[in-house]
């Protein structure tokens, strides 16, 4: 049955619930990855490169009333802690990444109770106005919950003055996994599963494009999983918008929920859920692996389980950081990891379109894995 699975998923065909759960329980780590392989292909043929953005995580805030319990970032409101950039140290951050040839702003913070929308339109005007080509790729859907909530705001409203303000596209964190009981658990004050989608869609109706995460490997099973990418599918399906899909583990360190998670996530169960996920979002271009969790030698192995983009160089990241998961690596170690992974490396932008490409110097070493025991 399994083999029929991983038959069907080659030829196209859509996996459902039982057969993504069947498939993450029983299929073999290399017959998930070698069908996950050429699904890639179909998306991304091996002429093509694996790409990278050149980009820049500024946290603008880290007063946050959402109190998630696998989150070491945020400072409650009131505490010393916490802070709000002034406009002068981000403009400062943005300028040394134009410098590096960065494209991308990935603007994201707490929920600052301080701060409506009248914050938010000046911070992405000023930077539009000073970096006129930078995609603003900010705010992720709690965060706009947050700003309609705040500023007694429809989401329309709220999504359309943020547009005319700067706003270019929307990352999407928040997501954690999108089932109520999950969320309840982890994320009870943050938006339910229902809103992140809901925000989403508005998006995409409106047309601004959108990425889309799961943090996988806390309190969710893999019924949960399965029903995160299937309902992620399912509003590809009614509203087109989704640019990548973007797995990574929970990362314990210093968190309250860290303390109560007893069996953590482990680097094969990463590569299952990439090939799974390239097997299951059969409507979402783009599969990235996740350097800033997993480290660069497990993303670079996920170019073998269904991965086509490494993400952002992702200067200063300060999130799962916190949560004490600190992986930098430069520009040039994705390039090489890349090479070395046996595809050329392409800089893109926030929609996927290639800017620049780095050509390998030797010839790609050709896969000859096959599903076991099974002609394809
Ligand atoms: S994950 Fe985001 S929303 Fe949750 S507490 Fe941390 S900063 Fe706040």
């Amino acid at each position: 049955m399994v083999k029929q699975l991983l038959h069907k998923a080659i030829a196209g065909g859509r996996l459902d619930f039982a057969e993504g759960v069947e498939l993450f329980n029983e299929a073999s780590l290399m017959d998930l990855g070698y069908a996950a392989n050429v699904v890639r292909r179909r998306f991304h043929p091996d002429d093509q490169p694996i790409t990278y953005v050149i980009d820049r995580n500024v946290n603008y805030t880290n007063v946050c009333d959402a109190y998630c319990t696998f989150c070491a970032f945020y400072a409650p409101p009131g505490s010393e802690k916490g802070y709000v950039l002034p406009y002068q140290t981000i403009k400062e951050k943005v300028t040394e990444l134009i410098e590096l040839g960065g494209t991308q702003l990935l603007l994201q913070g707490g929920h600052n109770p301080e701060l409506g929308i009248e914050y938010y339109e000046e911070l992405l005007s000023r930077l539009r106005a000073d970096f006129p080509t930078l995609t603003l790729h900010a705010l992720s859907p709690s965060e706009i919950d947050h700003i309609t909530r705040t500023s007694s705001l429809s989401l329309e409203d709220t999504l359309k003055r943020l547009v005319a303000a700067g706003l270019t596209s929307i990352p999407g964190g928040g997501a954690e996994v999108l089932t109520a009981r999950v969320k309840k658990i982890i994320s009870p004050l943050k938006i339910p599963a229902s809103r992140w989608l809901e925000v989403m869609e508005a998006a995409h109706t409106m047309g601004i494009r959108t990425s889309a995460t799961m943090m996988y490997g806390s309190v969710d099973t893999i019924e949960d999983r399965i029903e995160h990418m299937i309902k992620l599918r399912e509003l590809q399906d009614r509203a087109e918008g989704f640019t990548s899909f973007i797995p990574w583990s929970f990362q314990p360190g210093e968190t309250p929920l860290g303390k109560k998670v007893k069996n953590l996530t482990t680097a094969t169960e990463y590569l299952r859920m990439v090939a799974l996920a390239r097997l299951m979002l059969d409507n979402i271009c783009n599969i990235q692996s996740s350097w800033v969790t997993q480290g660069a030698g497990l993303g670079q192995t996920a170019f073998a389980f269904g991965a086509n983009d490494f993400g952002g160089t992702m200067m200063e990241e300060n999130v799962v950081s916190a949560a004490g998961t600190r992986c930098d690596i430069t520009l040039d170690e994705m390039i090489r990891c890349i090479h070395s992974a046996g595809f050329d490396a392409a800089q893109r932008d926030t929609q996927y379109n290639i800017l620049r490409i780095h050509p390998r110097q030797s010839a790609r070493v050709h896969d000859t894995l096959s599903l076991a025991g099974a002609a394809v």
